[in-house]
């Protein structure tokens, strides 16, 4: 998993991921003729039911906080017994500390292989949901689904749990996965840290809360968003979160969370939840180490925060320039960034036209990359000098809900595109 696109996740949205594992099915329902009478519920079947027991005692495993209740519900056979373990003891014991994050599970039936009409025991492959929120940071439940096995023996039977597998990658990991972690809260933000980083965080939250607080003064405020979540990260682990985009040598990450429905995504179906008025994806923020040598750490800090916040146009493809453009823009504000890299802006602006918007290799991998960062910038300051802050928010969110077509065509930029840039230009004098 070098390059955790975004878009892994919402490719083929509505596509089963579920492996194929045969069999289960019995003689079924098909429509008969004559008067023979089929019972649909002929056999052991996997019902709603079933599948709301089993949900229910996993909440309350969940609940309890005792990784032993959470194991009690898995076949003591499974192979990974020990993998789950070891990843829940530390998820508790960091859940309880952090004690800002609630959970929940979401147990499916995916169609077709829950039933055996001949009365014996149905086994089955699904997905096992888990799915999270951190309050005041996650407008909705942000998801992660795992491989599992269930079990259901005869037509009584509980419905059981005979394995609970990996969680797919691009869900995985999280901050709390990777070390024991603790946290500090600011008025806008949550900063979440390892014991041995725990002076730095204290040092810089005054600093993280400042670049928290811009962000929030100038973003339109994504509803039941009120704080964003800041990792103090390290090597090993930056880039590589859960939702990571791989710009391995960025000072600081933003990681994108796209909400996806956790009742579908259970039954094997990712598709977006999309609540009318509520942000349509979230992100978490990882503040490498060689952020804190930065004289510009608090614009770093707003930065990323510009970014989490405009997840909450998310859509599942939004092209680099778009995205950087208006985190530059917002860090410092259109006229400063202007009167600071005017001149290196005007003189990389053709350039950036013909390669960096085009796709986001072009943008991320290019030496001129820096440049790029301050020329998609300028689109924004433009866009306030002639529109004010109603045309930059309404630009961002045309081409953060756009679809990757209109964003990253093969080759060229759309009409509409191409205007802005040379409108751009001419503002410039480049
Ligand atoms: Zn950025």
């Amino acid at each position: 998993m070098t390059r955790i696109d975004r878009r892994t996740l919402l490719v083929g949205a509505t596509g089963l991921v579920l492996t194929a594992c045969g069999g289960g099915s019995g003689p079924d329902t098909k429509a008969t003729s004559g008067p023979n009478i089929v019972k649909p519920n002929a056999g052991t079947v996997v019902t709603a039911e079933d599948t709301a027991a089993l949900r229910e005692k996993l909440g309350a495993a969940f609940r309890s906080g005792d990784v032993e209740q959470l194991l009690a519900l898995i076949d003591p056979e499974s192979f990974a017994i020990e993998d789950v373990r070891k990843r829940w003891t530390r998820r508790f014991e960091n859940f309880d500390r952090l004690g800002f994050v609630t959970g929940e599970w979401y147990v499916g039936t995916p169609t077709g292989r829950t039933r055996n009409g001949a009365g014996g025991e149905v086994e089955y492959r699904g997905d096992l949901v888990f799915a999270h929120q951190v309050e005041g940071c996650d407008a909705q439940q942000v998801v992660e689904s795992y491989s599992a096995e269930f079990r259901k023996q005869s037509e009584d039977a509980p419905l059981e749990l005979m394995h609970l597998g990996d969680a797919e990658a691009a869900f995985d990991p999280s901050i709390w996965d990777v070390a024991d972690v603790d946290a500090i809260e600011t008025e806008h933000a949550w900063i979440v840290f390892r014991g041995k980083d725990a002076a730095r965080a204290k040092r810089f939250a005054p600093r993280i809360e400042d670049g928290a607080k811009r962000a929030f003064d100038l973003m339109p405020r994504p509803k039941g968003v009120e704080k964003v979540f800041y990792s103090l990260t390290w090597n090993d682990v930056d880039g590589k979160l859960y939702g990571g985009v791989a710009v391995g040598d960025a000072d600081a990450h933003a990681y994108y969370h796209p909400f996806l429905d956790p009742e579908e995504l259970a039954t094997g179906q990712k598709a977006t939840t999309d609540v009318s008025g509520l942000p349509r994806a979230t992100g978490r923020v990882g503040m490498h180490e060689s952020a804190f040598d930065r004289p510009d750490f608090t614009d770093v800090a707003c930065h990323e925060a510009v970014h989490v916040l405009a997840n909450q146009w998310y859509s599942g493809s939004t092209a680099a320039w778009v995205t950087e453009g208006l985190a530059v823009w917002g860090e410092r504000g259109g006229p400063a960034n202007m009167a600071r890299d005017g001149a290196r802006i005007r003189s990389a602006f053709g350039e950036f036209e013909r390669t960096a918007v085009i796709g986001r290799e072009g943008f991320y991998d290019s030496p001129r990359r820096s440049d790029f960062y301050a020329c998609a910038g300028a689109v924004y300051a433009y866009l306030e000098d002639s529109g004010g802050r109603k045309a930059v928010f309404g630009t961002a969110e045309k081409y953060y809900a756009g679809d990757e077509s209109v964003n990253e065509a093969e080759g060229a930029v759309d009409d509409d595109t191409a205007k802005l840039l040379a409108a751009t230009r001419s503002w410039l004098n480049a």
